[in-house]
C-alpha cells in the first residue's frame, strides 16, 4: 500500500461569525480557501460565555451541506421550515441545504465549555437544489469501533474492520471519524484513493510522514492534507492525540461563493440572493 503522506500542515484563523461567535477557520481561509468537496471547516472551543453566547441568528445556507459536530456543550438549531431540536455532546447534525433553509443555530448554555465543529461539505450542481434533508444522531447512536487501545467513533463511511457510520451521502462518499489514539499507538486504514482527505487535531500531538518520509509533529489546531496513495498512517504522539479524520469524493466543479450560499457560478449566487430577500426559501 502506498501511504498518503502529510503534504502540508496548516494552522486555523482567528475568526468572527454569526452574531459575534470567536471561532477558528481551518478551511475557507487563504491558506486552504477549499479542499473539494470541503468548503470550510469552523473549530469553536471556549468556556467564556462572551465568545459564544450570541450564536448565530436566522440566517440562510443553499447549494451545500452543513455538518455540526459537538464535543462539549449545546447547541439548539430551528429552521423555517418547523425543523427544530438541540444537538448533544456526542452528537452529530448532517444537514443538505439543498435549495435552501433559513435556521438559527444558537448556544443552548449560558455558561461552560461550548467545543465542537461545522463543515462544509459541497454538493455537485444536480443536487444543489434538491429538498432540504436533515441526518441528526446523538452519541449513543454512534458507532463506536475499539482496536486495541484506539476509539473509533464512525459518523459517516465505513472502516476496514466493517463498521458502518448512521450518515449516508452517495455524492460524495464521506468518511467521518473521530479518532482518540493513545501514546506511541500507530492507526492505519485505506483510504479511497481518488477522495480529498485531511486530519484535524482536536488535542495532542499526532505524527505522520511528509512526502519526503520525514516524521512530521502535528499540533492541536493544526490541519494536515493527506497527499495521493491507498492508506493513511498516523501515530499518537508522547500526550496521545484526539483527531477527525475526513475523506470524500471531489467535484471538480466551478465553485462560487456568495457568503452562505455556494453555487457552481455567480449568476446563481446572485438568484440564491433574490430568492431569500424575496422569502422563497
Ligand atoms: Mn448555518
Amino acid at each position: 500500500m502506498a501511504t498518503r503522506a502529510l503534504a502540508s500542515v496548516i494552522g486555523g484563523q482567528p475568526a468572527s461569525d454569526g452574531a459575534g461567535v470567536r471561532l477558528a477557520r481551518v478551511i475557507g481561509q487563504p491558506a486552504l480557501m477549499q479542499l473539494d468537496p470541503f468548503l470550510l471547516l469552523d473549530a469553536f472551543h471556549s468556556d467564556d460565555p462572551n465568545d459564544y453566547i450570541a450564536g448565530f441568528p436566522p440566517h440562510p445556507h443553499r447549494g451545500f451541506e452543513t455538518v455540526t459536530y459537538l464535543l462539549h456543550g449545546r447547541m439548539r438549531h430551528a429552521d423555517n421550515a418547523g425543523h427544530e431540536g438541540v444537538i448533544e455532546p456526542g452528537g452529530i447534525q448532517w444537514m443538505t441545504a439543498g435549495r435552501g433553509i433559513v435556521h438559527a443555530e444558537m448556544p443552548q448554555q449560558e455558561d461552560g465549555l461550548l467545543q465542537g465543529f461545522q463543515l462544509w461539505i459541497n454538493l455537485p450542481a444536480s443536487h444543489k437544489l434538491a429538498p432540504p434533508r436533515y441526518q441528526e444522531y446523538s452519541r449513543d447512536q454512534i458507532p463506536l469501533e475499539t482496536r486495541d487501545s484506539t476509539h473509533i467513533r464512525v459518523i459517516a463511511g465505513n472502516t476496514s474492520r466493517g463498521t458502518r457510520g448512521p450518515v449516508v451521502q452517495p455524492l460524495t462518499e464521506p468518511l467521518y471519524l473521530d479518532i482518540t489514539l493513545a501514546p506511541g499507538v500507530t492507526f492505519a486504514e485505506p483510504l479511497e484513493p481518488a477522495h480529498s482527505a485531511f486530519v484535524y487535531l482536536v488535542a495532542g500531538e499526532l505524527l505522520a510522514d511528509d512526502a519526503a518520509g520525514d516524521e512530521t509533529v502535528m499540533r492541536t489546531g493544526q490541519l494536515g492534507i493527506l497527499a495521493s496513495g491507498d492508506e493513511v498512517r498516523l501515530r499518537g504522539g508522547d500526550a496521545g492525540a484526539r483527531l477527525l479524520l475526513v475523506a470524500g469524493r471531489p467535484l471538480g466543479e466551478p465553485i462560487a461563493r456568495g457568503g452562505p450560499f455556494v453555487m457552481n457560478t455567480e449568476a446563481e449566487v446572485r438568484q440564491a440572493f433574490a430568492d431569500y430577500r424575496a422569502g422563497n426559501f
